[in-house]
């Protein structure tokens, strides 16, 4: 097809991927295959724009991309822990559609339409109610609760997908919202710009920028998602003052790789979008099989903090079950104390004491009491700064600059 079409979100969109009829024609299908696709989308529906089909890799059944798109059979397992509302979003919400938990912050649901229904989502509950957007009265109740809120400084605006409302709707959100002086900055969550990137039109763009407080938080799980395309969708939303954050969902034969995670942060910020969390994969009916234990989380971390850039390493965040909100976990950096000291590790393993300031009151440990230490504990009794691990790089390098002559330095006359 011509590039005008392919480029143009309205061509993308009415050309998407619904049913496994459709689907056929680009993946194969054993006809056992299709008849369990056919009942999992009885529950769960899809959609994929051809730009995303065209990400897939059509011959490996276990494409990350596919397994984030394509419906799956194990989408009907269900496990005993699986829940439709893990996160008990219901019960902390003062105004149909919108959830206040933290202090100065509100979630504000819009509509349950995506650019893609992703098979691992935790709304998955809402796509039994069909395609919906807010109205004007609900959308208002939920801005009125704001406004009459001044504890709130921060609006997330979520679904669903905002950038999928119908431009007037948007625009009208986002201009309510500017106007409401307490309202510091609205977020909105979507996952247009990776799946459907055509959609960020100059239009649209034009409302990000007149909404003044914007802020998006993109949704790229896997370096593949980062193309160029997307990544020019971005720097147009860059371009209109709107800074980008990125969430990724951590998965089970997605992204559940080291290597894949520091890629995918690497590609991330090589296009100027700042990693924010990496979520651990909710409790979710029908998305269990997605799930990786916490522990292969803390490993990812490990192999990001330290290794690149402080800018390309986000936050692991566990979103607590029973509404208590997102909780960071990272490995451990420290490794012991006392009054006088702690004894941090670097990511190289190094370790190292660090000096309490002295306090005028505490009684000092008496020096004839001290007998010779080892190890960490030698650290704490302050008779030495730090361990270092054999073999590091770094010293090996330090060796090759002593060695090297040192340039004289001159002054300036
Ligand atoms: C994630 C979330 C927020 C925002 O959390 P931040 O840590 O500020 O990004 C606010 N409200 C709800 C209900 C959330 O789930
Ligand atoms: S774009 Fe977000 S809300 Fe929509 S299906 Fe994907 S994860 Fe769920």
């Amino acid at each position: 097809m011509p590039d005008h079409e392919w480029n143009d979100f309205k061509w993308q969109m009415r050309n998407s991927i619904k049913t496994v009829d459709q689907l056929k024609l680009h993946i194969p299908l054993t006809p056992t295959e299709e008849q369990r696709l056919k009942n999992v989308t009885d529950v769960y529906h899809f959609m994929l724009s051809p730009y995303w089909m065209s990400l897939v890799n059509p011959d490996d059944p276990n494409d990350p991309i596919r397994l984030q798109s394509i419906p799956s059979g194990k989408e009907l397992e269900v496990t005993s822990y699986g829940e439709a509302d893990s996160l008990d979003e219901k019960e902390d919400s003062p105004v149909p559609g919108l959830t206040h938990r933290y202090p100065n912050r509100v979630l504000m649901y819009t509509t349950n339409v995506c650019s893609m229904y992703c098979r691992f989502c935790t709304r998955k509950r809402e796509w039994i109610d069909g395609d919906f957007q807010m109205t004007r009265p609900q959308l208002d109740a939920m801005i009125d609760y704001i406004a009459r809120t001044d504890a709130v400084r921060d609006v997330i605006c979520s679904g669903g997908d905002p950038l999928m409302l119908s431009p007037v709707k948007l625009d009208y959100v986002l201009q309510r919202l500017k106007d409401i002086p307490h309202v510091q900055m609205v977020r909105l969550g979507t996952r247009v710009p990776t799946t459907l990137p055509q959609k960020i039109t100059p239009e649209l763009i034009d409302i990000l920028e007149r909404g003044k407080k914007v802020w998006v938080q993109t949704h790229f799980n896997h370096p593949r998602e980062v193309t160029p395309t997307a990544a020019e969708a971005c720097l147009k939303i860059l371009r209109a003052g709107v800074p980008l954050n990125n969430h990724t969902v951590l998965m089970r034969g997605v992204n559940d790789d080291p290597f894949v995670m520091l890629e995918l942060m690497h590609k991330l910020t090589a296009s100027k979008i700042r990693p924010y969390y990496i979520f651990h994969c909710d409790q979710i009916k029908g998305a269990e099989y997605f799930r990786t234990s916490i522990a292969k989380g803390l490993e990812i971390m490990e192999y990001l903090r330290g290794h690149t850039s402080g800018l390309a390493v986000p936050t692991y965040v566990v979103d607590a079950p029973g509404g208590g909100g997102k909780i960071p976990v990272m490995p451990n950096y420290i490794v012991s104390v006392s009054e006088e000291r702690w004894v941090l590790r670097n990511y190289e393993g190094m370790m190292v004491a660090v000096e309490e300031p002295p306090k005028p009151l505490r009684r000092l440990r008496r020096r004839r009491d001290r007998r010779p230490v080892e190890g960490v504990a030698r650290l704490l009794s302050g008779d030495q700064p730090s361990l270092i691990p054999e073999h590091l790089l770094r010293y090996t390098r330090r060796a090759q600059h002593a060695d090297a002559a040192q340039p004289t330095l001159v002054p300036h006359a």
